[in-house]
């Protein structure tokens, strides 16, 4: 499924189209500098400086040039990212008034991120009108935390009367890599309990038990928790009082110098980006140096704490732009764990290259009983698979055609020449009924099959003729004549066993062609986007009989701008799964996030 995602940010946009179950990035646009000097990055490298400012007039300028690139792409459904669910919201989530309305009066919470996150929903529906819009919520993942980790210790009634508790953030990215983790370890998500530590511009740390969030370092609001890039994380909420009374600062500078001084920036007095501060420490910068003993203190002290909260570790994740990429953080955060049973392998360590083909490695020694991995993230996609989901799980909004399918009885395509040998020179087929595929058809015409052990007196030829003969029968068909023929896409006739054939003027010897028709998918071009597969990609169909729904595997997609979407099965297959008319059949998806099982054709 082609996807449209948002994330509208507070002073930059991506907006990105994504196949959801292949994760491939189609396109995209990124909005930079949204308040002073917007432009516009493509994926195509086309830069565009734009003439308005502020973000309605901005994406009202920037998502025509974008729709006009992408035009050609079939896009079936809009995710936008929301930062604030509040204790709305604990999945993906359709959106319609109500749901704007929600997210509109939770900016209370989240004043400089859910206003924005609305004006790119409405602005987005202006464009995309008739397909469904989804919110996925940083929050969302987090509102399992139980109440004796959400609940700050105030009096009660305030806290109920300014809904302040725990809600967490970064909730996409933490539920992504969890997922990822388990995948690569064959685990089950459900079995394991797993810190996972995104560390990027804003950081936090996340105990995942079996499955569920059950802590989390953010709070009320993403300033809580780790040292960031440029917040401060966890303080004696008593300096606030001591620096108002000391410096007599205002509400709103007290919230720039936590927001915006401090973390990495306020304890190099410089930068708030992890290279710049490295690469100062390894040049003995003593404030760079103790920023950085002061973050990876932070985050060893959380990972020390998650554990005992969950009982014990199976695996620590890594992610993030300082988690995936800094050797010497992972190091300084994950030495000296031996007690949890966390042993680093320091040369791994050293040689994790994350990349889009290779987004997980792992750097613990195979003894060690928890693993340590560095995991890729990908909040888009992860929002683009929570959409595609949602939207699957929808009927009535599911924009995925059911699959038509057919039962091919016993038949035959011929060559002219095999032709005018069984009915004669010059002979041509007559069209008995037109088949679903456009320009084929069932002849008038049909033929003696003669096998080894039996004959069928009537074999159907439809038209119209190929270059080469091809008999396509079933198991069955092929245990009454006595044949052996191989299961074979249509076309390989190579290698296949032969037949006699005969008409009302005489017999031919069929050298090769007999087989066994592959069970395949008849689609077009657009319809293949729609699904997300490639000619010659091989998946699994769940069918939906009136009487029973089965499930056949390895089925060949066939991709042609002349085919109709149809799903062609044998007599057998058909009597297996007892097909009724009307029956159709809906593309496996291997686990709940609409990922696709589909491999290619060797
Ligand atoms: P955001 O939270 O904005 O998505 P990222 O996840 O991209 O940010 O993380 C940005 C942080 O990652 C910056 O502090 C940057 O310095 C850090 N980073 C990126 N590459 C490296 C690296 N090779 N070594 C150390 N830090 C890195």
């Amino acid at each position: 499924m082609n996807l449209l995602i948002i994330n509208c940010g507070s002073s930059s946009a991506k907006i990105e189209v994504i196949n959801s179950q292949n994760g491939k990035r189609l396109a995209f646009m990124n909005i930079e500098r949204i308040l002073e000097h917007p432009s516009i990055l493509f994926d195509d490298n086309e830069k565009i400086n734009l003439k308005s400012k502020g973000h309605i007039d901005v994406l009202n300028e920037a998502f025509p040039i974008f729709i006009n690139k992408i035009k050609h792409i079939n896009i079936l459904a809009v995710g936008h990212r929301v930062v604030h669910g509040g204790t709305h919201f604990d999945e993906a989530t359709l959106i319609n008034e109500e749901v704007e309305k929600i997210i509109d009066d939770l900016s209370d919470l989240a004043p400089l991120h859910n206003p924005i996150n609305l004006k790119g929903i409405q602005i987005a529906k202006k464009y995309f009108k008739e397909i469904p819009h989804v919110a996925v919520f940083d929050t969302a993942f987090h509102n399992t935390l139980p109440r004796r980790a959400k609940t700050y210790a105030l009096p009660h009634s305030i806290s109920q009367k300014y809904h302040i508790q725990r809600y967490g953030f970064h909730g996409t990215s933490h539920e992504y890599v969890a997922k990822e983790a388990a995948q690569y370890l064959s685990s089950d998500i459900e079995d394991l309990r797993i810190i996972t530590c995104h560390l990027g511009n804003g950081c936090s740390i996340a105990a995942i038990e079996y499955g569920r969030s059950v802590e989390t370092s953010m709070g009320m609001t993403p300033l809580e928790g780790l040292v960031m890039g440029t917040r401060s994380g966890d303080i004696d909420a008593g300096i606030l009082t001591y620096l108002q009374q000391k410096e007599g600062l205002s509400l709103k500078e007290l919230d720039k110098l936590l927001n915006k001084e401090s973390g990495l920036k306020g304890l190099s007095e410089g930068s708030s980006d992890m290279r710049d501060i490295i690469a100062r420490a390894s040049e003995g910068d003593d404030a760079c140096r103790l920023a950085i003993q002061v973050f990876a203190h932070r985050l060893r002290k959380y990972i020390g704490a998650y554990s005992a909260v969950m009982g014990g570790v199976d695996v620590i994740v890594f992610t993030g732009g300082i988690g995936e990429n800094s050797p010497m953080i992972r190091h300084r955060c994950t030495q000296r764990l031996d007690y949890l049973g966390a042993i680093i392998n320091e040369d791994k360590n050293h040689d994790v290259a994350l990349s889009i083909n290779q987004p997980i490695a792992e750097f613990s020694w195979n003894h060690s009983k928890v693993k340590l991995l560095a995991i890729k993230t990908d909040e888009q996609l992860s929002i683009a698979r929570q959409t595609a989901t949602l939207v699957n799980n929808h009927k009535e909004i599911n924009p995925i055609p059911a699959i038509p399918v057919a039962i091919s009885a016993r038949h035959i395509h011929l060559s002219q020449e095999t032709l005018e040998k069984l009915f004669g020179k010059g002979y041509e087929l007559t069209e008995k009924k037109p088949l679903s595929q456009p320009n084929q058809f069932a002849a008038n015409e049909t033929v003696k099959v003669i096998g080894p052990k039996n004959t069928f007196e009537t074999v159907r030829i439809l038209g119209p003729v190929r270059s080469k003969d091809q008999l396509e029968i079933s198991r069955t068909d092929e245990f009454f004549l006595g044949i052996d023929a191989p299961i074979r896409e249509s076309g390989k006739t190579e290698n296949t066993p032969g037949c006699i054939l005969e008409g009302p003027m005489g017999k031919v010897e069929m050298k090769e062609g007999v087989i066994c028709a592959w069970r395949h998918i008849h689609m077009t071009p657009k319809d293949a986007e729609i699904f997300g597969v490639e000619d010659r990609d091989i998946v699994d169909v769940k069918i939906n009989s009136e009487e029973r729904s089965l499930t056949f595997g390895n089925v060949l997609i066939r991709v042609s701008p002349k085919y109709k979407l149809e799903m062609h099965i044998d007599t057998d297959e058909g009597n297996a799964a007892e097909i009724q008319r009307g029956a159709t059949g809906v593309l496996l998806s291997t686990d709940s996030e609409a990922r696709l099982s589909r491999r290619k054709l060797k």
